[in-house]
């Protein structure tokens, strides 16, 4: 029997091993230089002005909506298809999040259904980059600017990524990105929320760390100085200095990275797109996907098998799978407390019946590769509805 191939594990090299090393080493393993050159670093690799850097992509999600002045009883319009992160964030400020239906195409968030969605009370949305691929910005920020609401995009998929020539962190009035063990570059858990907003920007910081201003800190600090100023009830969200030494390491391999992924989707693509019992997403022409995620989808006419006997199989032939996402409609406590009918999502239910996602690593080997498409050929070998 062969090795199990998993569904994901970060691509850590010595250099990453290195880094933290000499992180330790140093004596200063919290928030202190390293997290401080990670920042801009990682603001110019998105392309904004500002980045600052936090423990997860949730915090940064929460702080991005703390400065934008979500309060009590607002609304954001966020897509069904995404992790619990994205609206339980909403929740922390007892507001409300709005589900809307995805693309079949990309399973991004729908604009119409957006459109339909917004009421006075709306004050934001919430796109998804799903798999690593930019939702509709253009449209977004149109419907956005005409009845005032604020974009903060989920990017915890979309490192790197870019929308009709535009870098993914250019594009929303907040960006959030995630740095959690799987994702496209990691620090085991860390997170980033980028914005072009100077204002934002330092309202994030001081909320970041206990409400602590900055200026007060800064002021009073070069001279040893024991004083600072709380101005608000801040979080406790700072990034370490042992994350932000391997982050800066991955940040530094990420297009080596990016390119491999690419390479593993492609070959995917060439193998999985003539056949008549799955379906590969397609690339959109003017946006380049960061190949986060690779989601096939099961054509279930085609095949005598469901999803999670396709995913038994692949587990059974040594192949490690996920689904993504479970929508958040059909989880109890958003279907319950907004009493959501799954009549109500029709592309993100039938999306959701037919995806798996694939193993799309960077470490993954050529052997693994193929070992993968040979697995999921054969399942569908074995499995094909013959015609009648
Ligand atoms: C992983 C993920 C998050 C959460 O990221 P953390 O850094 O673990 O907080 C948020 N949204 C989506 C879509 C994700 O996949």
């Amino acid at each position: 029997m062969t090795d199990f191939i998993p569904f994901a594990i970060p691509d850590l090299t010595e250099a990453e091993v290195e880094a933290v090393v000499k992180a330790l080493r140093s004596g200063w393993i919290t928030t202190g230089p390293e997290t401080r050159a990670f920042g801009p670093e990682f603001a110019e690799a998105v392309g904004a002005p500002h980045a600052v850097m936090v423990n997860s992509c949730t915090a940064a999600m929460h702080l991005g909506l703390e400065a934008l002045g979500l309060k009590a009883g607002d609304e954001v319009i966020v897509p069904t298809m995404t992790f619990a992160a994205t609206a339980e964030v909403v929740r922390y400020f007892d507001a409300t999040p709005v589900i809307v239906d995805i693309y079949d195409h990309d399973h991004n968030i729908s604009v119409e259904a957006v459109k339909a969605a917004i009421t006075g009370k709306t004050k934001g949305i919430m796109p998804v980059h799903f798999a690593g691929q930019m939702a509709d910005m253009d449209e977004l920020r149109a419907l956005a600017d005409a009845h005032g609401l604020f974009l903060l995009a989920d990017a915890a998929h979309a490192f790197p990524a870019s929308y009709k020539g535009k870098n993914v962190g250019e594009l929303a009035d907040i960006t959030a990105f995630s740095f959690y063990a799987t994702k496209t570059m990691t620090t085991a858990e860390g997170g980033a929320a980028v914005t072009a907003d100077e204002a934002l920007s330092k309202r994030m910081a001081v909320m970041a760390l206990h409400g602590i201003s900055r200026d007060a800190w800064n002021r009073y600090r070069s001279d040893g100085s024991w004083f600072y100023e709380v101005v608000a009830p801040g979080y406790k969200y700072n990034m370490t200095d042992l994350s932000a030494s391997m982050g800066r390491v991955q940040l530094a391999r990420s297009d080596a990275m990016l390119a491999r992924r690419q390479e593993i989707g492609a070959a995917y693509d060439e193998a999985f797109g003539a056949l008549d019992e799955v379906e590969v997403m397609p690339l959109a022409e003017d946006r380049s996907h960061a190949r986060h995620l690779y989601v096939l989808k099961l054509n279930l006419d085609n095949l005598t098998i469901d999803r999670a006997d396709f995913i038994e199989a692949l587990k059974a032939d040594g192949v490690g799978a996920s689904v993504h996402f479970i929508p958040l409609h059909r989880h109890p406590y958003y279907r319950d407390r907004y009493s959501l009918a799954p009549e109500a999502f029709p592309v993100a239910e039938a999306a959701y019946a037919r995806s798996v996602s694939l193993p799309i690593f960077s470490a993954m080997t050529d052997t693994q590769v193929k070992r993968v498409i040979e697995v999921v050929t054969n399942i569908i070998g074995r499995h094909r509805r013959e015609e009648v």
